[in-house]
């Protein structure tokens, strides 16, 4: 065993984009025998960080449904009549706070919003900014995903406090118009552009699982890791089926090429935290200690994420991670 297998290192920051990716060079490592490409991104992932920590995140739908957009695997989206999903107010600030507690109570270092918006209007920016310095004064990093932001509107979130805004690529540049129809990527980019040059951190990923390729996830892959500088974390969703939305009979995808992404998102953005997110309610424990060798170094803890079920049992987590060895990373 190499000695960097035996000895993490110090807890990384975040780096400018090392190499241009190109997308054959990912599709490469999609395509290696599945141990060899395990074995790799583990050993990248012990070059880069303390295989045995987890960063707790939880995530929380502050602004339920109605959303304009279309995002085909989204059940919050006004379009997908089917879904029965009602619309709701923004929530009260005493009720997130009190989540906020619960989380960090079990365990969460971040406390991830999110809304059902295009994007927020300067009245939501107030809204929400007070939201998240009562969130931040709990002594929690604090991310937002409130959808496409105007000019002037990251920098207010960070004065309010806000460490991370989430805003995620979805999926492979060229089969972004399948899933999406009510916004392009570039609209995706120029948030991002407007999210890095206010100094906050970006969390941003994808989505697997939706009758895509094995090109199109490394295209995907690709489009993230020659963001520059690379996120600060990438979130990895498997497809959660909602009956009433574009995607509910969608092909399911089988666990190696889920573990596959994993892995190939920790070897081209090594220093990156790559979370396992959606569809966890899905994977056997065994498919998610695969994830975790594979290089996924973060999760969301609790029942719901944004509306769709994560792990259901309050300690499911917690005894995941002790049967693993695994402990929170704190903040
Ligand atoms: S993913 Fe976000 S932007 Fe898309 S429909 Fe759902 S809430 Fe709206």
């Amino acid at each position: 065993m190499t000695e960097h297998l035996l000895k993490p290192q110090a807890k990384p920051t975040p780096h400018p984009t090392a190499q241009y990716w190109r997308k054959c060079q990912v599709e490469e490592l999609f395509n290696l025998p599945f141990l060899d490409l395990i074995f790799q991104a583990a050993s990248v992932h012990r070059q880069n960080f303390d295989p045995q920590k987890v960063q707790i995140s939880a995530l929380l739908s502050i602004k339920t449904g109605g959303c304009p957009e279309d995002c085909a695997y989204c059940p919050q989206s006004a379009h997908h009549k089917g879904v029965g999903l009602a619309k709701e107010t923004m929530m009260d600030i005493d009720e997130i706070v009190a989540k906020a507690k619960i989380a960090q109570s079990r365990g969460a270092s971040r406390f991830c919003m999110g809304a059902a918006w295009r994007g927020p209007k300067p009245k939501d920016i107030e809204t929400v900014s007070k939201i998240i310095s009562a969130v931040k004064a709990l002594g929690m990093e604090t991310c937002g995903t409130f959808g496409l932001l105007e000019d002037g509107m990251a920098e207010d979130l960070k004065a309010a406090g806000l460490d991370y805004y989430n805003h995620n690529l979805d999926t492979a540049p060229d089969k972004y118009n399948d899933i999406i129809h009510t916004r392009q990527v570039a609209d995706r980019m120029d948030t991002l552009g407007k999210v890095r040059d206010a100094g906050l951190k970006i969390c941003c990923g994808g989505i697997v699982g939706m009758d895509e390729s094995r090109a199109d996830r490394a295209a995907l892959i690709a489009s993230l890791a020659n963001l520059d500088p690379q996120p600060e974390s990438v979130p990895i969703n498997q497809l959660v089926k909602v009956k009433g939305t574009p995607l509910e009979n969608a092909h399911d995808l089988d666990w190696t090429e889920f573990v596959r992404t994993v892995a190939v998102a920790r070897i081209t953005m090594p220093r990156t935290y790559v979370r396992l997110s959606a569809g966890r309610t899905q994977m056997p424990e065994s498919v998610q200690a695969m994830c975790f060798l594979a290089g996924a170094n973060s999760i969301f803890v609790g029942d719901k994420l944004l509306v769709t079920p994560n792990n259901k049992e309050e300690n499911e987590d917690s005894v995941l991670l002790a049967k693993l060895g695994l402990t929170a990373e704190e903040y």
